[in-house]
């Protein structure tokens, strides 16, 4: 019997912390970059290819699978790993944060959210129990807790309410996901800190969410338009109220800069659309900051993308190719994209990792930001 979740750190530096989370279905390397599969895929990408650029872990979509194909029809499959092929390690979300900017008709009560479908207009409810027991049914390795993200921009009573609702409906997702049977027995399930961008309410939140007790703890409700000013001031304070021998889970972030200063603040997950949906949409990311391939300076570049990468793409392409393949519209244009970014992603996480257990974040930051702000500051 292999373990059923487990965090191991290994070394530290300052705030950092790098280390392995151990679960049935492999290790996790920390800090962790998930890229996105949202619905039962990471687009443009095979999982041998996604695995290959370092992923360790992916991120699933529960309202999306909730809704196509279905979650009863994913475990009559056999659940998420075998319908994708993806045999490591998979988090998915509560569906809590998709259906409110995603679906139309919703409408908010103490036992959860009613919805229409994007897809079809279909009427739906997604409660902490029902997400449980969604995420039951995909068979996830890492369950995420049902909350309510508050809004940007919320007032302090409002923030106030939206949290306490949160921690509630937290209590209800651990109580529902214990009484799963044998996936309780497999999977791990995470706390979501809310309390905006309030010191006062993020210990409240941090607090109520410890004495539930949960595997890992993720800082919510960031990420959604704050800027990372805010962002950062917010970090400054809230994983230090998360148990230190927990895993820390910053969702929905980011930019390969938000992701350095993040890990100085001691966060150690990641995810976000970034690489996959702004490569198909012809961003590249590069040490010297991202560029966008479509830009007709690129059109007799013979250079790769990005001459410090060690992927596939740089390796076999060039610029001038991709700006070619991505100004036609061609599906090559996006697999080789967001294969690049991922790359690009995983391989930033590798030097944070390096950097961390050799004592020298500090500057491995430094060096970077003064790299990848490199375009900006030259105008
Ligand atoms: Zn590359």
């Amino acid at each position: 019997m292999t373990t059923r979740f487990a965090f191991t750190i290994s070394a530290t530096d300052g705030a950092a912390r790098t280390g392995i989370i151990s679960m049935q279905r492999g290790e996790i390397r920390t800090p962790a970059f998930m890229p996105v599969g949202t619905a039962a895929t990471v687009k443009a990408m095979k999982p041998a290819d996604v695995r290959a650029t370092g992923a360790d872990i992916i991120l699933g979509n529960t309202y999306h699978l909730m809704l196509r194909p279905g979650a009863e029809r994913m475990a009559r499959l056999g659940g998420l790993h075998g319908f994708m092929g993806w045999d490591r390690p998979i988090l998915t979300d509560s569906g809590g944060y998709q259906v409110m900017s995603l679906s139309a008709l919703t409408k908010m009560s103490e036992e959860g959210v009613a919805f229409s479908s994007h897809l079809d207009g279909s009427k739906h409810m997604l409660t902490a129990e029902r997400s449980m027991e969604i995420q039951r049914l995909l068979d996830s390795d890492i369950v995420m807790a049902f909350d309510e993200c508050t809004k940007n921009g919320a007032g302090h009573d409002e923030a106030a309410r939206s949290m306490e609702r949160s921690m509630r409906w937290a209590k209800r997702s651990r109580d529902a996901f214990d009484a799963g049977g044998d996936h309780a027995g497999r999977a791990a399930l995470f706390g979501i800190q809310q309390g905006a961008l309030d010191e006062g309410l993020r210990r409240q939140s941090a607090d109520a969410l410890i004495e539930i007790g949960f595997d890992g703890y993720a800082v919510g409700g960031l990420a959604v338009g704050e800027g990372q000013e805010a962002m950062f001031a917010t970090l400054d304070f809230a994983p230090g109220q998360l148990p230190a021998d927990k895993p820390r889970y910053l969702m929905g972030v980011g930019k390969p800069d938000d992701i350095v200063g993040a890990v100085e603040r001691g966060i150690d997950m990641f995810d976000c659309v970034l690489p996959t949906r702004s490569g198909r949409n012809g961003q590249a990311f590069t040490r010297n900051g991202p560029l966008n391939i479509r830009n007709a300076k690129f059109a007799e570049d013979q250079g790769p993308v990005d001459p410090s990468c060690a992927c596939p793409v740089c390796a076999g392409w060039s610029r001038a190719y991709l700006h070619h393949l991505v100004r036609s519209g061609e599906i090559l244009g996006a697999m080789l994209m967001t294969e690049h970014n991922l790359f690009f992603y995983q391989a930033l996480m590798a030097d944070l990792r390096a950097a961390i257990a050799e004592g020298r974040l500090a500057a491995f930051a430094s060096d970077f930001r003064s790299a990848y702000n490199y375009k900006a500051r030259s105008g």
